[in-house]
């Protein structure tokens, strides 16, 4: 047996101004060959984890480690990157023939600036070059869109099933225990797919509590029962304006009428449930009335997601900073922001000096910056670990970094944003979250996964950019409205196809 490994991941926002180049995917490194299995084998990833399910295996399958690339969220990807990518993996491919499988890691929400759906493009090509007898099998973010283009061409896909994130391996791992599966077991699993007319803000979900943890309890209990052999539950991320979309329910059994059944039934209860997705966002100026107020437990954490790194947005918007200084309050507060030419600056002027600063904007133009005179506290290399539990020990780069402060504002700027979720963004800066009343975290949902435990109050609040939690803020021109929450339809039937045979 020998299977084909390889990722290309990136979730893109289809409402930044800001595209990713080739140079933003070298950040995190491009790596083929042997790299791969030094670089990711046992890390908490898709590929780790895929890696790990297949020398396990019993089957004792040979291991092709093609190219993999994943970046930070940002705007669309340059065409050229697809296109690298595709060269690559193509030759790859044709290098290792006869596969048994190839396996992906994916976003499921990339866009090129040329191709609208690149995961069912790549798909497509995988097929023409390696046959209907080898399996193709990807994992996913749950945000993804799923076409019907994609799960038509290949055999298994398989979703997170945590929001906040934090079973990448796992995920991998059953991508690549099906995918053997489907190579070699006497009864093949079946996938059936069913598309949901729906999208919701990422801010209204999690799998902590609420509605959607239910039915990932659910759709866990079906396969705990033997039932179901997986299934996966996509929201849709809202920052896509394609001119198809859907969130999507997955169900693989061994048998086509279960798998179509439960793949109709979860889409079903995800749709009668999306009167509870609903945002209900604090403005700026409520967060910072909370901050001062000596009820409130400290620290506050202001939710900035529209401008979280981690939804494809820039980063670089300074409304939250702009309103502490506008309102001259004496709240201890901290905030984050991607701006390379400020960050530069500031390593000019050195520590312990004042200077004029420009903060923000740089990237999106659109969005508000500000003009302090701004002391230079720390200056660092912008080289940090993760503590997790999400993406635990992971090392980001965000540039050369300081933390300069206007009044008791502290702001953290980075030549670029990483890991902003995650609280050594600020404490491996010298800023300890616990010692401020206010904190500024650009991140949507990840972020509770380590902010949580010490958190005073979360306040998801309604700020301005291009990843913004209230889908109102969103100018979408070419997806659809007959998706909820444009369209409310009672009666729903849900279509379902399925992925086909591995012929062998
Ligand atoms: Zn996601």
């Amino acid at each position: 047996m020998r299977v084909l490994v390889a990722e290309f991941r990136q979730e893109s926002n289809s409402f930044t101004p800001v595209t990713s180049p080739m140079e933003f995917w070298q950040q995190n490194g491009i790596l083929r060959g042997s790299q791969v299995r030094e670089t990711l084998g046992g890390t908490p990833s898709a590929v780790g984890g895929m890696i790990a399910a297949l020398e396990e295996s019993e089957l004792q399958p040979e291991i092709v480690y093609g190219t993999t690339m994943s970046c930070q969220s940002g705007g669309k990807a340059e065409q050229e990157v697809l296109d690298y990518f595709l060269e690559n993996l193509e030759r790859e491919i044709i290098e290792s023939l006869p596969l048994d499988g190839v396996f992906l890691s994916f976003h499921g929400a990339l866009q090129t600036t040329e191709v609208d759906d690149p995961e069912a493009l790549i798909a497509r090509r995988v097929r023409e070059l390696v046959g209907e007898g080898c399996v193709i099998a990807a994992s996913t973010d749950l945000h993804g869109y799923i076409s019907q283009d994609l799960i038509t061409t290949l055999n298994i896909l398989c979703a997170y099933h945590t929001y906040p994130h934090v079973d990448y391996f796992e995920t991998g791992h059953r991508t690549a225990t099906l995918g053997l599966a489907a190579a070699t077991a006497e009864v093949k699993p079946v996938m059936a797919w069913a598309p949901i007319p729906m999208i919701v803000s990422a801010s209204t979900y999690n799998t902590h509590r609420g509605p959607f943890r239910e039915l990932m309890e659910y759709g866990e209990s079906l396969v705990a029962e033997g039932t179901l052999l997986d299934f996966s539950l996509y929201q849709m991320q809202p920052w896509l304006d394609i001119p198809v979309g859907n969130s999507t329910a997955l169900a693989i059994a061994t048998d086509r009428e279960t798998a179509a059944s439960y793949a109709r039934e979860l889409a079903g209860r995800l749709y009668a449930a999306r009167h509870e997705f609903t945002t209900n966002l604090m403005s700026i100026d409520d967060v910072i009335d909370r901050a001062e107020s000596a009820d409130a437990a400290k620290p506050v954490i202001l939710v900035d997601s529209a401008d979280s790194c981690n939804a494809g947005a820039p980063g670089d918007s300074m409304a939250v900073a702009a309103r502490i200084l506008e309102r001259g309050t004496t709240v201890r507060a901290a905030v984050v922001v991607n701006d390379s030419t400020a960050a530069r600056q500031a390593h000019e002027v050195g520590v312990g000096n004042r200077a004029r600063f420009t903060i923000g904007g740089t990237r999106d133009p659109k969005v508000v910056r500000v003009e302090v005179e701004a002391y230079v506290r720390s200056l660092h290399d912008g080289v940090f670990t993760q503590e997790g539990p999400a993406g635990r020990g992971m090392v980001n780069r965000i540039g050369r970094t300081a933390v300069l402060r206007v009044g008791t504002l502290d702001i953290v700027v980075c030549e670029w944003m990483a890991g902003n979720g995650d609280p050594q963004l600020f404490r491996a800066h010298g800023v300890e979250p616990t010692l401020y009343d206010l904190v500024g975290v650009k991140a949507n949902t990840s972020f509770r996964a380590g902010y949580t435990a010490f958190a005073g109050e979360i306040c998801e609040t309604d700020t301005p950019g291009s990843a913004a939690a209230s889908l109102d803020r969103l100018d979408f021109q070419r997806l659809p409205r007959t998706l909820y929450p444009w369209t409310d339809a009672e009666d729903v039937t849900f279509p379902v196809a399925f992925s086909p045979a591995v012929a062998r």
